[in-house]
């Protein structure tokens, strides 16, 4: 991999925040999102149209449509059914016990608890967590708390990262005969001048496929060679569960984290395993591998790149955001909306 200058993307953003003028500008854009969002989603989000999407909500259950009381009592719990009641000068509405004083939010027990901003503006931040919209310009976009936008972010991707688990053959990459490079970034790029401030990531990507598929992981730093150990070890654990038997790994020859040697161990899984460096042997002056390494990892390098900006517990949820909106494309809003119902 070669170190690319710093994305633009959250730059741009950071500028807008200079801008509050453009706010309705930018808000009109993001809602020309096509398919779903525009076509099911964006007509609820009308003003006056706020009881028609709360029903909506209710509907495709991302919000409860059934509701118990909790309030103790001498013999234990109320127990008794809970029922819709309007919300005084909200607009909204609330659960009411049918036999007791009892009140709860409606967006209790939902993804929506305790968040402070409108179902509106709580579908947006979804679909902003989707497209990887940076939180400052969703948060100015939309008028609210940076801290909330944060908090919606981290259930979406907890949302993906539980399906992403429970459904891991659908991530795999590789299989017989395909090629899957396996590189860890920082230390994959040429310019390492950010090196020690970078959180270390796992990346595995198939070549030749559109669009590309990859896998990232990030790792935890490393201070001694216990701690190294046990990273290398989990690094082979990661490639055994993501990358499919007999493919062809492309791997450094010297790598801190994932040398050849490393995975030689893996031969059984991969018979072929070959350095970057043997294939650079067969350069020639219209073929250079690097040249190509650096074409095919540049997309990777740039989530990598961007991924530094957040803190590290967000990480993890950061890549798991790209990778379920390279997999899901056009459709990584709807399935999400499907998987927040599901789990309800
Ligand atoms: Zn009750």
């Amino acid at each position: 991999m070669k170190k690319l200058k710093r994305s633009c993307k959250l730059i741009a953003d950071n500028n807008y925040d200079e801008k509050n003028g453009n706010k309705s500008l930018l808000l009109s854009t993001f809602d020309n999102e096509p398919g779903y969002y525009q076509e099911i989603i964006h007509p609820l989000l009308a003003s006056k149209h706020e009881t028609e999407l709360i029903y909506w909500l209710k509907l495709t259950n991302l919000i409860k449509s059934k509701q118990t009381c909790s309030k103790r009592t001498i013999g234990g719990m109320c127990n008794n059914a809970m029922s819709w009641i309007s919300a005084k000068g909200s607009g909204s509405y609330q659960w009411k016990c049918q036999i007791c004083p009892k009140r709860k939010s409606i967006k209790d027990d939902s993804i929506f608890s305790g968040l402070s901003c409108s179902f509106k503006d709580a579908i947006r931040i979804i679909l902003a967590w989707c497209k990887s919209y940076h939180v400052d310009s969703v948060s100015n976009m939309l008028g609210v708390n940076n801290s909330t936008v944060e908090e919606l972010y981290i259930r979406s991707a907890s949302v993906a990262e539980r399906y992403m688990t429970s459904n891991i053959k659908e991530w795999q990459i590789g299989g017989p005969g395909i090629i899957v490079l396996v590189d860890t970034y920082p230390e994959g790029c040429a310019n390492t001048s950010l090196t020690r401030m970078s959180r270390p990531i796992l990346c595995l990507s198939e070549v030749k496929t559109m669009p590309q598929k990859y896998w990232l992981e990030a790792l935890d730093r490393y201070s001694n060679l216990d701690t190294l150990s046990y990273l290398k070890q989990h690094i082979l654990r990661i490639v055994q569960t993501i990358v499919r038997p007999g493919s062809i790994l492309i791997t450094p020859h010297t790598s801190t984290l994932c040398c050849y040697s490393d995975f030689e161990q893996l031969q059984v899984l991969y018979p072929i395993i070959v350095t970057t460096e043997e294939l650079a042997k067969h350069n020639t002056d219209q073929q250079n591998v690097f040249t190509n390494l650096e074409t095919i990892w540049k997309e990777v390098l740039n989530i990598c790149e961007e991924a530094q900006f957040y803190c590290t517990s967000y990480i993890d949820l950061f890549l798991r955001s790209r990778m379920w909106a390279l997999v899901y494309g056009n459709e990584s809003f709807e399935r999400l909306l499907y998987q927040i119902s599901s789990m309800q």
